[in-house]
């Protein structure tokens, strides 16, 4: 069985230390089902207070990361073999990981690493280390993004998906994406649904995501598809997660605006 995973994504939130400590309080009071897993992503500049600084049992992502382990890259995170690891024993960390399809194509066409596309039933080859620098709002990601629309109506969503994948644990970022399906989990975001209180219904979210794992069935392999969490993401709030949470293809959430606010432990515990 997968088991149910909550990530928070904090984005560029909270503004300040003193909210950061607050929402760390209140994760680290809670009852948190024992079943799921939670992963919190802050912005990185307080991703070594909150490692130190959250129960063990919540696990830190980071938002981004430079491919390269370390060098002269100006502005860059680097995230193995920070000074809390060992230059051996890389950090166990989950990394967000946003594949804008086309675009990443675009920017890097002879990649060879193969992620499932959600919108369409092919799978395309895209995004490697260098393609995920692209920015989103690259004329290139927008017309990815329009490609990826569904094509035929049996497919629910009207926006276009958006996918981030949460890659665990220490991925070596160069390496094709294929060989590590094992460790990503799959989050499956409707742009429409994105911080706009718009939710995909039940329904929607269960038809796009099972047609996902029937896509990382034929890119990978069905045992894989078969253990590979597909979460879901936009809106996710206390109100509308236990009846999303109740689909067989929806292994979790990755929930933005929702993930600053104490309703984050009722989503953390959707299935309780
Ligand atoms: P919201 O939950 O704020 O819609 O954000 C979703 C998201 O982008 C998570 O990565």
């Amino acid at each position: 069985a997968r088991k149910f995973f909550v990530g928070g994504n904090f984005k560029m939130n909270p503004a300040t230390l003193e909210q950061k400590r607050a929402l760390l309080k209140t994760l680290n009071e809670a009852t948190l089902d024992p079943e799921t897993e939670v992963v919190i992503a802050p912005p990185s500049l307080y991703l070594i207070p909150a490692l130190e600084g959250v129960r063990k049992e919540v696990k830190i992502a980071a938002q981004n990361c430079y491919f390269q382990t370390g060098g002269a890259f100006t502005g860059e995170i680097r995230l193995v073999n920070t000074p809390h690891t060992t230059s051996s024993q890389p950090i166990d960390m989950y990394i967000i990981y946003s594949v804008p399809h086309s675009c990443a194509m675009q920017a890097s066409p002879s990649s060879s690493s193969v992620t499932p596309s959600a919108g369409a039933s092919s799978t395309r080859p895209l995004s490697s280390s260098r393609a995920r620098r692209a920015p989103p709002s690259t004329p290139a990601c927008r017309r990815g993004a329009a490609e990826a629309r569904p094509s035929t109506p049996s497919r629910p969503m009207n926006g276009s998906p958006y996918i981030s994948l949460l890659l665990s644990p220490s991925l070596e970022l160069t390496v094709g994406l294929c060989v590590l399906f094992r460790r990503i989990v799959v989050a499956y975001e409707p742009v429409w649904a994105i911080g706009t209180g718009k939710v995909a219904t039940s329904a929607q979210a269960q038809e796009t995501q099972a047609g996902i794992r029937a896509d990382i069935a034929k890119a990978v392999s069905p045992a894989v598809a078969e253990e590979t969490r597909i979460i879901y993401g936009g809106s996710v709030s206390a109100k509308n997660c236990k009846e999303l949470s109740t689909q067989p293809d929806v292994d979790g959430f990755l929930v933005g605006g929702a993930s600053l606010k104490p309703e984050f432990v009722d989503i953390v515990n959707a299935k309780k």
